[in-house]
């Protein structure tokens, strides 16, 4: 914690917020303040947006294989240093360091893949249909960045924009979120430290969101808005964008349906649902929200989860054993609360779980219930939380109905044997993802994202850097 960068980083230099303001973090473990941070206003940020529009010209005209290597060399840095950022993780957000661990490694990841498709950018060149003009294509950066995070997976959601877009030659501003800073803070450092010019990322910390992105996306020197976080806050940055035109991807929530047909091997369905509902104690966009399982076999998956789920070991993540950390913070903890509470209140029951302890940090049991009726609230919230609501099915076509009978569509989990089956379901799911009899989609050789309300735009994979490229087509006459 000590080495831990705790100014803004504008321009290569640290700094503090112009005013002097100053702002905590905190454990969510034991509610204790772990440091104070600058707190950026709008005058910092206009002075972030400067350094980014200036370093912009010069850092497109980089050979992509000098991007590459910085971010090559960023990776070796971040996988060297797993524990130390590990613990920091921990420290601000809670997951257990097991996690945090693989949350660096799933980080670092995004930016070798980066380093490998720095040097790949294509173009293209043709004679036009009447045979005598010539085109030439080539891709150009779209420009300075608007990269805003959530807190959930403080590393991997940054590398997850600031790896395509160093890649591609873009210079960035990055807003982390205020409960999670430090892991970005770290990150620029070793950016720095890898060799990546003054003023190609900049970190503005803030408790004032909305006053610090505004003037930015209005103001004309942003060309690309990256955003990851709720559908409601996506929602008000794309009518924000509008105004200047800001180029937009969004990653935004989910509802995830997790359907296990009466085929399904039950192993593997519980293994799945595991990693579906447990991964970052269920603080995921991608966490099942709703799980659908067929009425001759929802007995015994039921069953089996909650035996799994109540076997796992609550606390805070620097402890040996513990599987499951605290939640965010209480406004998180007490939406889970109310959540459950409404189910309750509906008919559902508690197999395990399902009651607060006592005492400091923001803890929540693994919980599961059943018999959960379709009108609770949880079943058009996310949940966000270590929660599995279970649901009974009769036929394929009532459970796809209802699996798509939301406004979100990021991911689907669908568990059964049958090939036919399988590939038929996957495709009359609503959304960008399908885990087809497992409960992990991310990696970052694939295009991460979501239809409807979940977002627009993919992260990750191939396509990845096409978010922060544009075409510039030549046209040449040939005599
Ligand atoms: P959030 O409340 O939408 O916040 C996300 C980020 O936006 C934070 O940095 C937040 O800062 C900032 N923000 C909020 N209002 C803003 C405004 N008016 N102008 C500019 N920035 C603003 O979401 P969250 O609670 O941090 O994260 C959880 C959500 O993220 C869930 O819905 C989850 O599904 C989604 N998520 C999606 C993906 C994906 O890839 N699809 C991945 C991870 C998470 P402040 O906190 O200071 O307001």
């Amino acid at each position: 914690m000590t080495d831990t960068p705790t100014q803004l980083f504008i321009g290569g230099a640290w700094l503090d917020a112009a005013d002097g303001a100053t702002m905590p973090v905190d454990d969510p473990a034991t509610g204790e303040i772990l440091c104070h941070i600058a707190d950026a206003g709008p005058k910092d940020a206009r002075l972030a947006e400067a350094a980014a529009v200036q370093a912009q010209e010069e850092w497109a005209r980089t050979a992509p294989r000098a991007r590459s290597e910085i971010l090559r060399r960023a990776y070796e840095i971040i996988i060297e240093r797993t524990d130390e950022l590990a613990h920091l993780m921990t420290a601000e957000m809670g997951k257990p360091l097991a996690e945090a661990g693989g949350e660096v490694a799933y980080a670092a990841e995004f930016f070798r893949w980066f380093s490998e498709e720095a040097v790949r950018v294509d173009g293209g060149a043709g004679i036009l249909p009447d045979g005598r003009n010539r085109m030439l294509l080539s891709r150009r950066p779209v420009g300075p960045c608007l990269l805003i995070t959530p807190w959930n997976f403080p590393l991997a959601m940054g590398t997850r924009k600031i790896g395509p877009a160093i890649a591609a030659g873009c210079t960035m501003v990055l807003k982390p979120a205020p409960q999670t800073p430090l892991s970005s803070l770290a990150l620029a450092a070793i950016l720095q430290e890898a060799g990546l010019p003054d003023g190609v990322l900049n970190v503005v910390t803030t408790s004032r969101a909305g006053e610090v992105c505004e003037p930015l996306l209005r103001g004309g020197g942003i060309r690309k808005l990256s955003f990851t976080g709720s559908t409601a806050v996506g929602r008000l940055l794309l009518a924000q964008s509008a105004e200047a035109v800001v180029r937009t991807s969004m990653e935004l929530g989910g509802n995830a349906p997790f359907i296990v047909f009466e085929d399904a091997d039950l192993d593997k369905a519980v293994d799945g649902a595991m990693l579906a509902k447990m991964r970052n104690m269920g603080e995921a966009c991608t966490a099942a929200n709703r799980f659908f399982v067929h009425h001759s076999v929802a007995e015994e998956f039921g069953r089996r989860l909650a035996e799994r789920m109540g076997a796992l070991v609550v606390g805070p993540g620097t402890r040996d054993g513990v599987d499951v950390g605290p939640l965010i913070d209480r406004t998180g903890r007490g939406k889970v609360e109310a959540l459950v509470a409404d189910a309750v209140e509906r008919g559902a029951r508690v197999l395990v779980g399902g009651r607060t302890p006592e005492g400091p940090g923001c803890f929540y049991p693994p919980t599961v219930l059943t018999d959960v009726s379709p009108e609770s609230r949880l079943m058009d919230t996310e949940i966000f939380g270590p929660v599995a609501a279970i649901l009974t099915f009769d036929d394929e076509d009532e459970v796809i109905r209802r699996a798509n009978d939301t406004p979100w569509g990021l991911v689907g989990y669908v568990f059964t044997e049958g090939l036919d089956r399988a590939l038929r379901v996957s495709e009359r799911l609503e959304v960008g993802m399908v885990g087809l009899n497992t409960g992990l989609v991310s990696n970052p050789a694939a295009p991460f994202g979501g239809v409807k309300q979940s977002g627009l735009g993919r992260e990750g994979g191939r396509v990845g850097i096409d978010e922060f490229l544009e075409y510039q087509y030549l046209a040449i006459p040939v005599r």
